[in-house]
């Protein structure tokens, strides 16, 4: 088998006492699109510049395709590892012609070949026709392209992409962020992301690895980190969550609004618990002729094609719930609100997630 196209083991990078990189370990695997994300601060860039050689770790081992980079007596130079850069602001060099751009990391190879692997790479990425062009003749996206070009032109073993859209306005992310992926996926570039933006990290990446304070929260793929987040951080940072104290009895989740679900495997648990709830599995039904406290909305949020609603329990917790954009509860409406059929939400002991009953404590 192929070893994988980048490893950390146990990297650790601080800057005086601040850490910015935790015992990290990570695999990526050749071909595999990874992002990472976290809160600003959290080591997103410190990883990336620890792959790109930017930095050197104070721990731990860094290995490209198979071969240490980083390590115990061993550093290899950014410029010697098998690591293209993509900037956020492309950094371009503006006196230098598309072709030009993207011949600058091919000085080691001969004349002709270097001619035919940048015509290779621009056509990759549907520019063979601007070589001659100057970056402030090209728009935003097809500089990003450029960029890309440049940095794919000398075979990487991994691309490192550093918030790659965050300069393009809204109308142009979503189609140079398709592009750019279509392009990576065709070629079979293994690539690292750094992103800020949930929906983007989840829609690029086979996986997701969220980061806090420097750890690896959760590494898993999009659906994973979404659907069941390894920790109430993950919960809250992947996604809109609300939080209610639960009881599992006899496989039966309850909570504030009601039964929840079951809970497969925990026929002899008796615990109390967290429910995570995401505003799409909360359903809500007007409480016609309701006497007494009960649930209400308190809050109404127009998006478009969906409606969010928050609702303030009898508890004085709230909780949200996205309706179809012709719903609309006005605020004040006093509704039922439950947990949509087949749902199966994450459970919170503590911080953590977890799948499995809860060990009783050791008897003293
Ligand atoms: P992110 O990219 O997730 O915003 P960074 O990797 O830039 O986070 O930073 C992680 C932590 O390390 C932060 O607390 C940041 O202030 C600190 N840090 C990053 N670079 C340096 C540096 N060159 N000198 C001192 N502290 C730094």
């Amino acid at each position: 088998m192929s070893s994988p196209a980048l490893v950390f083991e146990g990297v650790g990078k601080s800057y005086g006492s601040i850490p910015a990189a935790v015992d990290v370990d990570l695999e990526v695997q050749r071909g595999e699109l990874v992002t990472l994300i976290g809160p600003s601060g959290c080591g997103k860039s410190t990883a990336l510049r620890l792959m790109a050689g930017l930095e050197r770790p104070d721990r731990g081992r860094i290995l490209v395709a198979g071969e240490v980079v980083a390590g115990p007596g061993t550093f290899v130079q950014p410029e010697k590892r098998r690591v293209g850069m993509v900037f956020q602001d492309h950094a371009l060099f503006p006196h230098l012609s598309v072709e030009r751009n993207v011949a600058f990391g091919l000085i080691d190879l001969p004349r002709a070949e270097r001619k035919a692997r940048v015509a290779e790479v621009l056509g990759l990425v549907r520019l063979a026709d601007k070589a001659k062009r100057y970056p402030h003749e090209l728009s935003g996206g097809e500089q990003q392209r450029v960029a890309l070009a440049r940095a794919l032109a000398p075979k990487p073993a991994v691309v490192l992409l550093d918030e790659p859209f965050s300069s393009l306005d809204e109308n142009l992310r979503a189609q140079v962020r398709a592009e750019l992926v279509g392009v990576l996926r065709a070629t079979g570039t293994t690539a690292v992301f750094v992103t800020h933006d949930q929906t983007e990290a989840l829609s690029i990446g086979d996986r997701v690895v969220v980061m806090q304070a420097g750890h690896i929260e959760q590494a898993d793929t999009p659906q994973r980190v979404f659907e069941s987040p390894a920790s109430r951080f993950v919960a809250s940072f992947m996604g809109d969550a609300d939080f209610l104290p639960a009881h599992v009895h006899s496989a039966l989740l309850t909570c504030e609004i009601g039964v929840v679900s079951t809970v497969p495997g925990w026929g002899r648990a008796d615990v109390d618990v967290e429910v995570v709830l995401r505003p799409h599995e909360v359903a809500l039904s007007p409480a016609v002729g309701r006497k007494g406290e009960g649930p209400e909305v308190v809050a109404v949020e127009y998006h478009g094609a969906f409606v969010l609603h928050t609702v303030r329990l009898a508890s004085g917790r709230t909780l949200r719930s996205w309706q179809q954009h012709a719903v609309r509860y006005p605020v004040g409406t006093p509704v039922e609100a439950s947990v949509v059929a087949g749902v199966t939400p994450t459970l919170l002991v503590g911080d953590r997630a977890v799948v499995a009953p809860p060990a009783a404590p050791p008897l003293s």
